[in-house]
Parts: structure tokens; sequence; C-alpha cells
């Protein structure tokens, strides 16, 4: 097969938006249009963002579609010098190990087949000004909370959300996003700052599952996008040390035929994350995650402990339709829903409503009546692991609501209520539910991983290891040094020729 060609254009600032191009040929199926905007507030210096951020955000968000047009060769009129190809390319590779792992069997072991074949001008990284802390923010529990985090251990921190609707997603267009990018000013002592973007409208999101991929376009790509915001926004107002969150479950990773695979969202992994964050020392930028440690129910569970002030403006659940506060009906609702409720707290605190959610409960396969055989876990991703894992730990939830607490929480004040006849068939349906979920085998209590501490900023990681190990047991070390030792060798292999 002839390698397609794909041409990376100047990125061009014209006010407050800069566009990225490209172009593509012979065409893919992948692509609505080759080009995306990076929006800006007026308030924003896009002086301040060295040219030379501007290209590496284009890679950035460009390069795991690659994988999705292999073979290729990528053509840019910059010199990239060999460190710097190797790094690019072993990334590819480290991506195409995972989604190779996913599909046919025959895509295994391929060559990577992309090619960078770089120009001839020069443009040096040149350091930003300013050490603030900021990070990147959705609402969602994991950056909801890691805003929490910075807001306590250091001052004014910066908080970047990015607006780039996913049709026919509406979770980037409802009140309730507004509600919570607003309520978090009015909270919390910050610079909030949102950037638009039309990127994630630009693809075909079935296109890597119509090759044999099963996941969404957005699912190896959305994450780089916002933290394409993150470093852009953070050159421009002084804000050098970023995070992105990322829990425990996406470091996930095994071998398989001899190759490293990791979680399907490899894409905000820390060992993607640490290998940006060596490409991005130039500059002075400083890229990590306070959560790394963290399994996403924990996440939930010392938001609401450690800042029952902001979890309630916790927005996670992105089937949320225009009109309401979350679907309410996903897999995701029910999971966060349990969690509050096992942990005596009131989900619908954060907009979920619990009558709708209790009469999706019975439609989950596991909680579905008569059972539905051993609960599969698809897809050779390292997700398998953690996915078994979230389910026999969302169960133990379900087995542990307190009835009483769930009346109390239904009744939403109103004696009446509490004594309708819809509230006592959802009761007893409940109880139902409940009993089912006991088939399930009961899972060892969580611990925050202990090996993952080490990954941790300096200058936050004592005192965020004091608050972890306050509200959770540590998973030893042991338990899960070769997904640390597998993760820092895909991190070590890309960027092991920087700087030569
Ligand atoms: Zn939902």
């Amino acid at each position: 097969m002839q390698p397609r060609q794909i041409e990376l254009m100047p990125p061009q600032i014209d006010g407050q938006r800069v566009t990225f191009r490209w172009r593509v040929d012979p065409e893919s199926a992948l692509y609505r249009r080759t080009e995306f905007t990076l929006g800006f507030p007026g308030d924003i210096d896009l002086s301040r963002v060295p040219k030379r951020l501007w290209w590496d955000l284009a890679f950035i968000c460009l390069h795991p579609q690659w994988l999705l047009l292999r073979p290729c060769r990528i053509r840019i009129p910059l010199r990239l010098s060999a460190g710097e190809r190797q790094f690019w390319l072993q990334l590819l590779r480290n991506g195409w190990d995972t989604l190779a792992a996913m599909g046919p069997a025959e895509h295994r072991g391929e060559p990577l087949g992309i090619r960078i074949i770089s120009g001839d001008q020069d443009l040096p990284r040149t350091p930003v000004s300013g050490s603030r802390f900021g990070s990147s923010f959705s609402g969602g529990k994991d950056s909801l909370l890691q805003a929490g985090l910075l807001c306590e251990l250091t001052q004014r921190p910066l908080l970047v959300a990015t607006t780039s609707p996913l049709p026919p997603l509406e979770d980037h267009d409802t009140a309730r996003r507004r509600h919570v990018f607003e309520s978090i000013q009015q909270r919390r002592d910050i610079q909030f700052v949102e950037v638009a973007s039309d990127f994630r409208g630009l693809w075909d999101n079935g296109f890597a599952a119509s090759r044999g991929h099963p996941i969404g376009v957005n699912e190896l790509t959305d994450t780089f996008l916002y933290t394409a915001s993150l470093l852009a926004v953070g050159a421009a107002v002084g804000a050098s040390r970023l995070f992105v969150a990322s829990e425990a479950e996406v470091q996930d990773n095994r071998v398989v035929e001899n190759r490293i695979v990791q979680h399907n969202h490899f894409m905000y992994s820390a060992a993607t994350h640490r290998a940006l964050d060596r490409l991005l020392t130039p500059y002075g930028i400083r890229l990590s995650s306070t959560t790394w440690p963290l399994y996403s129910m924990q996440v939930q569970q010392l938001l609401w402990t450690r800042y029952p002030d902001l979890c309630d403006l916790q927005y996670s659940c992105w089937r949320v339709p225009k009109g309401q506060e979350t679907c309410s009906q996903c897999e995701q609702c029910l999971r966060i829903a349990m969690t509050a409720l096992s942990d005596g707290e009131n989900p619908e605190r954060m907009g979920i409503d619990l009558p709708r959610l209790l009469a999706f409960a019975p439609t989950f396969e596991p909680l579905a009546d008569p059972p539905a055989p051993s609960p599969g876990v698809t897809g050779a991703g390292a997700r398998a692991a953690s996915t078994s894992r979230r389910l026999s730990h969302m169960m133990d939830s379900v087995r542990r609501v307190s009835l009483p607490h769930l009346a109390r929480c239904l009744a939403r004040r109103s004696i009446r209520r509490l004594i309708s006849r819809e509230t006592i068939n959802l009761l007893q349906d409940f109880r139902r539910i409940r009993k089912r979920a006991s088939r399930f085998q009961r899972p060892a209590a969580l611990g925050a991983r202990e090996a993952f501490f080490a990954w941790l900023d300096p200058d936050l990681r004592e005192r965020l290891i004091a608050i972890y190990t306050k509200r959770f047991p540590t998973e030893p070390h042991e338990f899960h040094v070769g997904i640390l030792e597998r993760s820092q060798a895909l991190t070590r292999r890309a960027t092991s020729m920087l700087g030569a």
C-alpha cells in the first residue's frame, strides 16, 4: 500500500483564534475537514505563548489520528532533531501496541508504518515565565478533586476548561455544565479560562471501530486536546506546573506477546503524560497528575468527604441530554450514585434523578433478573482487568446501600413522598437488586497505590500523600510495581534520545 502523505501547515494566529491545518493525500473518511481552531478569551495574551509550543500542540492533538491513517508520511517544514522524531515515533509505537491488541489479530506485530519527514526551519523552544499551578477542568470527579486539591495546596490555581462539542452528544452544551463552571468560580479563588474548539467535530467518531478497533476516535484524542488548551493558556498566564487528572485504573498495563499493552485510554496514562513532560522541559513546563495513586471510586469518595462544598458540582455523565443534569440511565450514573449512596451521601446533590436511576438499575446486565451470565469483559486492552475490578466494587457499593438511607433520599424531605406507593415500590425493587448484587464476590478494600507516590509533583508530594493516606489504606508497592515499571519503560523508550 502506498503511504498516505500528511502535510502539516504552520499554525496561524489570528487575534484570539489559532488555526491548525493539514493536508491528507489521498483523503481519508476519518476527517470531515482538515483544520481546527482553538479560541481563547480576549484577556489571554497569546503573544506570551512560545511560537514553537503551537507546533507541539499540533503534534499532541493530531498524532494519535495518524495511527488510524497508517501507513503514512508526516511532513513538516520545521527541523526536528533525531531524538524528537524518535520521541513521536515511539509514543506512536506505544499507542499502536495497545490499539493493535484490541483490533484484528493480523495487525499485531506489524511495523508502525509512520515516518516523520522534517524540514529545515529552526524554531527553538523558549522558556515560559511564571510558576503557578494549573489544571485541566471538566467538572468530572477527577478534575473536580484535582481542582479542590490545588486550591487547598497552592495559590489561586488556573483551571482551563475546553468546550468542544462531539455531535450528537450534548454534554458540552448543557445548562448544568454552565452552572458547574460558574459555581466553581464563585466558590474558590481561581483563574478560570474556557477555550472553545471545533476539534471534536472534525472526525467520524466511528472510524476506528470501522477498522476493527472497538474504540471511539475521541477516546484516542480527547484528553490531548484538553492538555493542549491547558498548555497554551498556562504559557500565556504564567502557569507552568500543569496537571491533567488520571486515575489508577488508566495506568493498568500488561505484557501481551512481548508488547506492553496499556489501558484503552492511554491518551492520558502516566506513561504518555510523563513522556510529554520530558518533551516540554525546555519550556520550563511540568506536566503531571495529582490522582495517579487513586482508584476512580476513591477519587469520588475523597471529593465528597474532603470537599463537601464542591462535590455537588460533579459532572460525570457524558450521555446527558441538553435539558437535564445527568441522564441517570447509564452505567456511569449508576456507579457514581451507588458510590455516594453506600457512603451515606445523597447522589441527587450532583443531579442524579434517583427514581429514574432505580428504574434503570435492573436493566444493567449484572443486576438483571434472571441473572445474566457472568458479566463478560471484552477487549484485549489492559482495560479488562480494571473493568472487572470496577464492576465488583460497584456491586459491593450496591450491597452496602442502606434502605433507610435510600428512603430518606427518595423522600426529598416530604413525609408524603416517603410513604407514597412510588417510593415503597422503588424500595422493594431495590431490595431485590441488592440481593442480586450479593451474587458477586466481595472485593478487597481499595488502597492508594503506594509506588505511584513517587510520580507526584515534588512540591506537592508529601502533602498529597498525607491527604491520601489519611483517608485510605495504601496498596503495597509489590501489588503494582510491575505496572509502574512497565509504565516507566514506555516513557523511557520515548524520551531516551531527547536532548541528544
Ligand atoms: Zn448518565
